[in-house]
């Protein structure tokens, strides 16, 4: 039950609901590893693909399939996977793209884990990889090779929210032939539609806003059903990142409460922004919703909103810093990122602690860097816990 004219707001509700006999109003759990069959001619006729059906839950799995045809509609993409992780959705699309001899770009700003593959695991399979500033365009241009068969960015980026522009990038790979990965995490599918700005393939976390309350890990890989099919799904089904139909059921559920919960988050990021803006104690603050983001042009031209995401550089060092994050009673320190519940992290001593110095200084992560993870708590409650954390320092 879909209807493409619908707004994102319906497809997150309705999108990819089917029923069972039962004719149950919220989607059904279905919690099988395998399927039966009818006679032993309908499951030759299933191995064939004569008839479409379920045979095993590493392949595809009701529930699963459920998840996987909402995503479809809410990015307008032609076919999906979900994954078992986020992890599991950038390392089985970027496998899908490359073989040994190719060539494969990305920026150096990624999640730690998205630039361990690209850096340490494709060239042990005798892939080339170049690093750049994914932010200028000049670089992308220049590591560009005729056996560029992929390319991965995140924009906005963890966890400096710089942004990338992906319909010049797009046009760039397309040139050589090849695909653009775009990890979509930190806009989210409501502020931000990589497939309609020129990307081949989008992959989200769904742990974080898909989920949005903290519960279950998840990823998807979505494109076109050319590529997911002859080039992804074989790759996918014989090494099993599969997702949990429990997990598919839990994200569902999430998916439901969408676009209330991102716009709501951005509402409140973009009030904390402003008040610590205002603050002689942030030296630097970066928001993507706001005029004074380094990249407002690119933001603007491709992103519908803010983000439910802040960066900020606190006067004083990593002392002020620690200070400041201690202080905060109804934000939680953690690592993570997306949920109901107000969350800050200190990168440099904690997801990118590995980072060497140097590398983390390039990539704008100081000493006195904080990245905050705005949930849906009462907007005055925050900006009073804020207020106060700033006084503590
Ligand atoms: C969290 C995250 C991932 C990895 O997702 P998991 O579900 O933790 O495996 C990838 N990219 C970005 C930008 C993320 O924030």
């Amino acid at each position: 039950m879909t209807n493409k004219n619908w707004k994102p707001a319906t497809k997150l509700v309705h999108g990819g609901t089917t029923r069972s006999p039962f004719g149950e109003t919220s989607e059904a759990l279905f919690l099988t590893q395998g399927f039966v069959y009818d006679s032993a001619e309908a499951a030759e006729a299933r191995f064939l693909g004569d008839n479409s059906g379920y045979i095993y839950s590493r392949y595809a799995n009701p529930t699963v399939s459920m998840f996987e045809q909402r995503m479809c509609d809410l990015e307008n993409a032609e076919a999906a996977r979900a994954t078992s992780s986020g992890m599991a959705a950038v390392n089985s699309a970027i496998m899908a793209c490359v073989k040994a001899g190719d060539h494969f770009v990305a920026p150096k700003a990624l999640f730690g884990s998205c630039r361990y593959i690209i850096e340490k695991i494709l060239p042990r399979y005798g892939v080339e990889t170049t690093l750049i500033d994914g932010s200028n365009i000049e670089e992308w241009k220049a590591a560009i090779r005729p056996n560029t068969k992929g390319a991965f960015l995140e924009s906005p980026t963890n966890p400096t929210l710089s942004v990338v522009d992906i319909q010049a990038v797009a046009d760039l790979v397309h040139e050589v032939g090849g695909r653009l990965i775009v990890d979509n995490v930190f806009a989210t599918a409501i502020w931000q539609s990589p497939l309609q700005l020129g990307a081949d393939v989008v992959i989200y976390s769904a742990t974080k806003h898909i989920d949005g309350q903290g519960r279950c890990l998840g990823g998807i890989v979505l494109s076109d059903e050319k590529w997911i099919t002859e080039e992804f799904h074989d790759m996918f089904k014989h090494t099993g990142p599969s997702m949990s139909p429990f997990n598919a059921w839990v994200l569902l559920k999430g998916l439901e409460t969408l676009d209330l919960r991102v716009k709501r988050q951005s509402e409140t990021a973009a009030k904390i922004a402003d008040l610590l803006s205002q603050s002689e104690k942030v030296s630097t603050l970066i928001y993507p919703g706001r005029e004074d983001h380094p990249q407002a042009d690119i933001v603007k031209k491709q992103m519908r909103g803010g983000s439910t995401m802040l960066a900020f550089d606190i006067a004083g060092g990593k002392e002020a810093a620690f200070k400041f994050s201690n202080a905060l009673e109804i934000v939680s320190l953690s690592n993570n990122l997306g949920d109901a519940k107000s969350l800050i992290t200190h990168p440099a001593t904690t997801t990118h602690q590995s980072v060497a110095e140097e590398a983390r200084l390039e990539l704008g992560i100081s000493d006195h860097t904080l990245r905050v993870s705005v949930g849906l708590e009462d907007q005055e409650d925050l900006l009073e816990d804020f207020s106060k954390a700033l006084a503590a320092i």
